[in-house]
């Protein structure tokens, strides 16, 4: 069995792929790009199902048909047929992440959603109705944090149970979009609201971002309009006269 794993940069999909394998093998490089091709078998306490090979996509934001970088996604899963794709997805950041997901789903290749930083959610008071947004996406989502190595044997059974099965596309995009980059940009906007509405619907944040913290009531003081550029005098004297009056001799 071959899983595609396909995320944006920072998602920690090296993280998750070097969670889930044991040896890699680099197979040289993705076309087009100097991004080398990562690949692996699955470890084997992980799941009984023997040999799922995890196929290292590079990260992307979008899947233009414009760019090199951005077309590898598409090309490889229509090109070589992996059996499900994982889309890692940082749960702290899903309205940009989505966007990505939106088109992976159309590509006719299971998708199943690893919301990845699931650890962080509960720090950063995030609520994800996680019922109505793999109710919208039309595929199954697994928290997992690969930091902490959770989640990830449930993620490998829900992809072998995804084997042979497919999904609607969320959003339809255009049918000119790949072939001219003005319809393009405006399919990039439709699906850009698309994703914000969905995020609207599916996550609360409860702290308060108008609410000072910490970090606020320091900048209030040290880059105050009057006071903000004595205070970087003192500090900045206080540096000089530990480096060169005290400390340092
Ligand atoms: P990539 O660019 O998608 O390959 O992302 P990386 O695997 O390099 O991870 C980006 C950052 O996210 C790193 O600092 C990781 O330590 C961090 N990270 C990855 N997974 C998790 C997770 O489950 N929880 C937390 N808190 N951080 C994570």
């Amino acid at each position: 069995m071959r899983i595609a794993l396909a995320g944006n940069p920072n998602s920690g999909k090296t993280t998750l792929f070097n969670a889930l394998t044991g040896s890699i093998e680099h197979v040289g490089n993705w076309p087009g790009v100097t991004v080398a091709r990562k690949e692996g078998f699955v470890k084997k306490q992980l799941s009984t199902h023997q040999n799922i090979r995890i196929v290292d996509l590079p990260g992307t934001y979008s899947m233009s048909p414009f760019t090199n970088e951005e077309r590898i996604t598409k090309d490889y899963v229509q090109q070589e047929h992996p059996d499900v794709i994982i889309n890692i997805i940082d749960a702290s950041n899903l309205s940009r992440s989505l966007f990505f997901t939106t088109q992976l789903l159309s590509l006719g290749v299971p998708v199943v959603i690893a919301l990845n930083k699931w650890d962080l959610v509960t720090k950063k008071a995030i609520n994800i109705d996680m019922t109505h947004l793999s109710k919208d996406l039309g595929c199954p989502i697994v928290e997992v944090s690969a930091l902490r190595q959770d989640g990830l044997k449930k993620l490998l059974e829900t992809c072998v149970d995804r084997k042979g099965s497919t999904q609607e596309p969320a959003f339809i995009g255009r049918a000119d979009a790949t072939l001219n980059k003005e319809a393009w940009l405006e399919e990039e906007k439709e699906r850009s609201i698309f994703v914000s509405n969905l995020v609207k619907h599916v996550e609360k944040r409860s702290i308060d971002s108008h609410k000072l913290n910490q970090h606020d009531a320091i900048d209030r003081i040290v880059a105050h309009p009057y006071f903000g550029i004595p205070i970087f005098i003192v500090i900045l004297y206080g540096v000089f006269s530990i480096s060169q009056a005290t400390l340092g001799p």
